[in-house]
């Protein structure tokens, strides 16, 4: 079984469940029917964009949000930045693997 990884989970979900979806959803991934698959492939997505919204990445520095648009906390205190100001974003629900988990490549 594939192993759908997300660091920082401060969201609804979590690793078990990001896990039960995708072997749920790879469980159906055996549709010769085009519809059937363009169908599961559109499921696949919702719940990659849904799990992706409810944990994004966070700053490795100052645990911001990907959205956050202020400079870096962190880097005005002195904190070690790869680039002064600037967030250091890391973590959060993987896409990519997500969508390996459920059976579905990368570039879907
Ligand atoms: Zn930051």
């Amino acid at each position: 079984m594939t192993k759908v990884v997300a660091l920082i989970s401060s969201g609804r979900y979590r690793q078990e469940q990001y896990e039960d979806v995708a072997n749920l959803l790879r469980g159906h991934n055996t549709a010769t029917n085009d519809t059937h698959k363009l169908l599961l492939q559109s499921l696949t997505l919702d719940f990659a964009d849904l799990f992706a919204a409810d944990n994004p990445p966070n700053c490795n520095i100052c645990r911001a949000p990907k959205e956050e648009t202020a400079l870096c906390f962190g880097a005005v205190l002195g904190a070690a930045s790869k680039s002064p100001g600037k967030h250091d974003f890391a973590g959060g629900f993987d896409r990519e693997q997500f969508l390996a988990a459920c059976g579905l490549d990368s570039e879907n």
